[in-house]
């Protein structure tokens, strides 16, 4: 018996990283040995904290995890959805201008220059296309319908998953933070539905042997160790979210007040295929979690989940805005060293009495 553990993405960048991009924007090419000395570095120290399964940390991601693929088109402007974070800021969506829709660049390009530095297996975040979705303005854009943008975002979600997939990605990972949010903005729930609806039109053109190595993470988001919808109840969520066509969840825990009432609400909401990696580690917190403190919260969450259905993760990437420098690389290692060692103490045990 083996309880997996996956990291969900970022980490913090090498702060001459950070002020490059700051002063040449993340594009230039004279940045190049910059990002390749961060993901080599990156790789090397992941591998060295045991984690089973490593990121490239994000490292070109240099916006964010959200528009990383959208970043540079002409037919943008800045000034699209807003998120506000309780730090009192906002981070903002591109808007479109104009059609066609298509990617500047797309993940499977990050993965494969992370599997050139690996020894272990590889997992890929990509952004999904509910989240992608919000690019579109309120009014429509002339001769360019929404109808087309989803067509259009719909093919280039695919092809994205597609490529990490034959790539090797251990896994890919759909980043759904605007989940829970969605309930905050609507608390009809018809946002989120309409999310989920639109995510399922994805997950259903992947075969079910695919669907085993996508996943879905969703979390109240997490920038300047704040976020943005802790105050909105999981059990408003959970149930929506597991309608969702994917075979793993990553689902932030370990920041939530009551953590077990979550549990309750998971253990009703989980099918039979599909795996739940609970979040044991809480980027958000500089505090570092100890291997034993972990190992209690995952012995709590197989009394309510069937084990063989279990896995553990972080709450969310520890950067997953670039120039957010409120967790060191050094904390991050630190908490991912004790995410593993905390699993597999658990995991003996439970062996032990089965
Ligand atoms: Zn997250």
């Amino acid at each position: 018996m083996t309880i997996p553990t996956e990291p969900i993405g970022s980490i913090p960048r090498p702060l001459e990283l950070i002020d490059a991009i700051k002063e040449r924007g993340g594009a230039d090419p004279a940045l190049e040995p910059l990002y390749e000395e961060a993901i080599r570095d990156t790789i090397k120290r992941f591998e060295a904290t045991g984690s089973p399964v490593i990121t490239d940390g994000e490292q070109r991601k240099y916006h964010n995890f959200w528009t990383y693929c959208v970043q540079g088109l002409t037919n943008t402007a800045p000034d699209g959805f807003k998120i506000p974070f309780t730090a009192g800021h906002t981070r903002r969506m591109l808007r479109l201008t104009g059609g066609p829709f298509h990617y500047q660049r797309s993940a499977d390009t990050y993965l494969e220059a992370a599997l050139r530095y690996a020894h272990v297996p590889v997992k890929q975040a990509v952004i999904s296309p509910s989240a992608l979705s919000l690019m579109y303005p309120a009014g429509e854009i002339p001769g360019y319908s929404r109808e087309e943008f989803i067509d259009d975002l719909l093919r280039e979600h695919e092809t994205e998953i597609r490529n990490c997939l034959q790539k090797g990605a251990h896994k890919v990972q759909v980043d759904f933070t605007e989940g829970r949010l969605a309930i905050k903005i609507d608390p009809s729930g018809n946002l989120l539905h309409t999310f989920i609806d639109l995510n399922n039109l994805a997950l259903s053109r992947f075969t079910p042997e695919e669907r085993s190595r996508i996943g879905v993470h969703t979390c109240p988001g997490s920038d300047l160790d704040s976020t943005h919808s802790a105050d909105v109840d999981y059990a408003e969520l959970l149930p929506s979210l597991f309608e969702l066509k994917a075979g793993n969840f990553y689902i932030a825990l370990a920041g939530e007040r009551d953590r077990v009432r979550v549990l309750k609400v998971l253990a009703r909401c989980l099918k039979p295929d599909q795996r739940v990696f609970i979040g044991v580690v809480a980027p958000i917190d500089p505090r570092i979690e100890s291997p034993e403190e972990i190992r209690d919260r995952v012995l709590e969450a197989a009394r309510y989940i069937p084990v063989e259905q279990l896995g553990t993760t972080d709450d969310c990437g520890f950067s997953p805005f670039c120039d957010d420098t409120t967790t060191s690389r050094d904390t991050a290692f630190e908490k991912i060293r004790a995410r593993v060692l905390g699993t597999a103490l658990a995991e003996a045990l439970i062996s032990q009495k089965s």
